[in-house]
């Protein structure tokens, strides 16, 4: 079996990439270290063994020829092996000598490069680490050695003297020794610099100065690792191209409160406009079991959620039916998503209302004859809907095809939530039950962002005013409101 050297990327989890998230999933044993993206993990098999195998801040980490020894025992019992590192394997990660040492022991080995921090860093800081004006060479260094060391293995002086950008990685707390050692080199003191600390990530900071003042700069910032250096004519391209921090959501933290399940969707959205998300689920969707409904009785359908739809063809699948079922009925979805997901499985809704809510699917079907109806939903959802098409003289059949159960909130996810700067809710549920979950220990300074009119009166049933509503009713909608709000 082989041992896979992966890359991990520097902390964003879009930056993983495709080789890397294919042999995450398969992998039998994962070894990790600290710096890998918080997810990144996420698509490992629920049987996989991960090793940790990095250091916590200083503190003891395993030794390397522990980690080694890991490697090749695991290699040898023929199970799949992925030693994930931070950024790439290659660069400062200690994967030479760990393929070095695959090699000796006879273990097949393979590199899957990743982003490295000392190119995405400054990249997300708005600093191109070469440009055909300003840097025609870049050179990774390692600040890990103390630059005072007459037996360093570098050479500060040609460094000092060399025609390009110097990015150095590990260096922040010699950063002083560093930037005078470069000087004393002849490096010009006013040459732009900059330190990016937490590159990538939503917490990304970054200070700038000379290499002169960078080391002041560096520490009246706070700045501390993981950072890395930039010194050179490109650090000062960050005025004009500084990118990040520009993102309408940039530096806000917000909470989804949506069912794990269903979270994914927002918080990628949140998270690409530059939120720093806090998923807090108060509540879980467990799906009912039952037979296939005999769809061919019914002239409409109504489906109440991209859930619905999945559970739907659950039991249509089960009882060997697909999408032809409903061949004979108009299909009406509550929203777009619900749309969707219809259309995932080869279904054009009929209907879908204006305003996604069960009130704009009754008015969105005030037209339609209808004798009898099927509707697929969560058990505890509102009776707007089949009373409304009853009082019209239907027959209305409502099939409960899940239902939503608390789920606790832990105290990691109750300390995250009181940073908070804005709770998100995408339905009535989801207040009752984070609401239930929190209890007491409701975050304070928060504000509070609703999907709509029905989810803004839960909250104010429990006391509580939403500071934005969305004007579509939909995750889409939700985040505009929320940009809308942030940029305002
Ligand atoms: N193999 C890794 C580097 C490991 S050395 C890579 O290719 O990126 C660890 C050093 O990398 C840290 O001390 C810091 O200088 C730098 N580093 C790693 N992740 C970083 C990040 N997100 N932002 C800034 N620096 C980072």
């Amino acid at each position: 079996m082989t041992v896979y050297l992966v890359g991990a990327g520097p902390g964003d989890p879009g930056l993983l990439t495709a080789r890397a998230l294919e042999l995450i999933g398969h992998a039998e044993v994962i070894v990790h270290d600290r710096l890998i993206p918080a997810s990144a993990l996420a698509g490992a098999r629920a049987d996989a063994e991960l090793i940790y195998a990095g250091k916590e801040g200083g503190g003891p980490s395993m030794a390397q020829s522990e980690i080694d020894r890991l490697l090749i025992d695991h290699g040898r019992a023929g199970r799949s092996v992925v030693r994930l590192k931070g950024g790439d394997p290659f660069v400062f990660g200690r994967g030479g000598e760990e393929a070095e040492a695959l090699r000796d022991a006879g273990v097949a080995f393979e590199v899957v490069p990743g982003v490295t921090a000392g190119v995405a860093g400054p990249a997300y800081a708005g600093i191109p680490v070469t440009h055909r004006d300003a840097a025609s060479a870049v050179a990774f260094i390692t600040g890990h050695e103390d630059p005072a060391k007459l037996e360093s293995a570098l050479d500060w002086e040609a460094l000092a003297r060399f025609p390009g950008t110097l990015v150095i990685y590990m260096g922040v707390r010699r950063l002083g020794a560093i930037a005078e050692r470069l000087i004393a080199g002849g490096r010009d003191p006013f040459e732009p610099a900059a330190l990016v600390e937490r590159g990538t990530l939503p917490e990304q900071r970054v200070a700038t100065g000379t290499l002169g003042t960078i080391a002041a700069e560096g520490a009246a910032a706070g700045i501390r690792a993981p950072a890395l250096a930039v010194f050179g004519a490109v650090a000062g391209l960050r005025e004009r191209l500084q990118w990040f921090e520009r993102r309408p959501l940039a530096g806000l933290r917000v909470a989804v409160t949506r069912a794990r399940m269903q979270a994914s969707g927002l918080s990628a959205r949140l998270r690409g406009l530059g939120a720093s998300v806090i998923e807090a689920p108060a509540i879980r969707i467990v799906s009912l079991d039952g037979p296939a409904p005999e769809i061919g009785r019914y002239d409409l359908v109504c489906v109440s959620s991209p859930n619905g739809v999945r559970l739907l063809f659950e039991r249509l699948g089960a009882a060997g039916l697909d999408a032809r079922a409903l061949a004979g009925a108009r299909v009406a979805a509550i929203g777009p998503g619900t749309a969707t997901a219809l259309r995932e499985r080869g279904v054009i809704a009929d209907v879908v209302p204006e305003r996604f809510l069960a009130e704009g699917l009754v008015d969105a079907l005030a037209d339609l004859p209808i004798r009898r109806a099927l509707i697929a939903r969560a058990a505890e959802a509102r009776d707007v809907l089949p009373d409304a098409l009853r009082g019209r003289g239907a027959e209305v059949d409502v099939l409960a095809l899940y239902e939503t159960v608390a789920e606790p909130l832990g105290d990691a996810e109750l300390a995250a939530l009181d940073r908070a700067d804005y709770l998100t809710f995408t339905s009535s549920s989801t207040v009752r039950f984070f609401m239930a979950a929190v209890g007491d220990r409701l975050p304070a300074g928060a504000r509070i962002a609703s999907i709509g009119p029905v989810t803004s009166a839960a909250l104010r049933e429990h006391g509580l005013e939403a500071d934005v509503e969305a004007t579509r009713h939909d995750i889409d909608g939700l985040v505009a409101a929320l940009v809308q709000a942030a940029t305002r």
